[in-house]
């Protein structure tokens, strides 16, 4: 399958692991990953986050109840929420998540937001889980054509070691473990370049305490949504 695919059904088989009643998903795009879980039936809160408004637009409608779910309605609740605005802001509306996933979005982040992000998603939203896909600049040059970045919109490419000493920083610093994985499996006698997308799976390493999450005064909301939907 398209290494797309591949990595939205890493998050799903994650999902059927640990079993997330609240999933949040960041750089949400055209809301695919999310149409995806609406189907897991462990998740009662669904959120997206885009800094792009209009990409997430697109095919939102695709999130919406079909007449089927309300001639039979299921024993779950499930409330679908879109959010337009930046990782690099804090919201109250994006506490309380037990899964938050970053599928192929650090690297679309300018420095000054890249430094923000630590904070935001693991010292405030501080979910159980947190899930960062990137590219593997190491698998690079098995690709046709390109030739600094994969995509003209990324910032930065980072190699097996860059990332993994950016994410055991950042783990440390909020009180996480990680533990490194991929997609994208390299063609047999080039096992030595890693997988085409790497992957951190970071886990809270001590439960939350309702002070430790509220201890602080909350901010004021900043993001706009932009979709929801009440199953
Ligand atoms: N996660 C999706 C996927 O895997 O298909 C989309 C990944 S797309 C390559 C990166 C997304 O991150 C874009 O939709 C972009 O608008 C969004 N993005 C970039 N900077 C952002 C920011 N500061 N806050 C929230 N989203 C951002």
């Amino acid at each position: 399958p398209p290494l797309y695919k591949q990595r939205y059904q890493f998050i799903q088989d994650l999902v059927g692991k640990y079993k997330p009643k609240k999933v949040a998903d960041l750089g949400c795009a055209d809301c695919t990953l999310l149409w995806m879980l609406k189907f897991c039936s462990c998740i009662e809160v669904l959120a997206g986050l885009d800094i792009c408004a209009s990409v997430m637009k697109e095919n939102m409608h695709r999130l919406s109840p079909l007449p089927g779910d309300y001639l039979q309605p299921a024993e779950r609740s499930l409330t679908v929420t879109l959010y337009h605005g930046s990782v690099a802001h804090k919201d109250p509306c994006m506490l309380g998540f037990d899964l938050v996933t970053c599928i192929e979005l650090i690297e679309h982040l300018e420095q000054s937001e890249l430094e923000k992000f630590p904070e935001v998603v693991f010292g405030f939203m501080a979910p159980s889980i947190v899930v960062i896909s990137t590219p593997n600049s190491e698998f690079n040059p098995l690709l046709p054509g390109v030739t600094l970045f994969r995509h003209p919109d990324h910032k930065f490419e980072w190699n097996r070691v860059q990332f993994q000493s950016w994410a055991l920083e950042t783990a440390r610093g909020y009180d996480y473990a990680v533990e490194f994985t991929g997609v994208g499996h390299p063609p047999t006698g080039m096992e030595n370049v890693g997988f085409c997308t790497q992957i951190g799976v970071f886990v809270r390493k001590y439960p939350q305490t309702s002070e430790s999450a509220w201890s602080e005064k909350p901010p004021e909301a900043v993001y706009k949504t932009v979709f929801k939907a009440v199953y």
